[in-house]
């Protein structure tokens, strides 16, 4: 991440560990034309990142 230049802990490195739960939606999406009334459905995955945390530790 980075390296501190002031502070209590000046000279440390940031280290950041992340960690969180993949989840995946179905996502279906409909559209619908107002003149004939066509009705058309597009499907996706959309992934998301869920219970996200972060530890932040300085290291010499
Ligand atoms: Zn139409």
């Amino acid at each position: 991440m980075g390296r501190s230049i002031s502070g209590p802990n000046e000279g440390k490195t940031l280290v950041r560990k992340e960690s969180w739960t993949e989840e995946r939606y179905q996502v279906v999406v409909t559209h619908a034309c107002s003149e004939c009334g066509d009705v058309r459905r597009e499907q996706s995955i959309r992934t998301v990142e869920a219970n996200k945390t972060s530890d932040d530790i300085y290291r010499r």
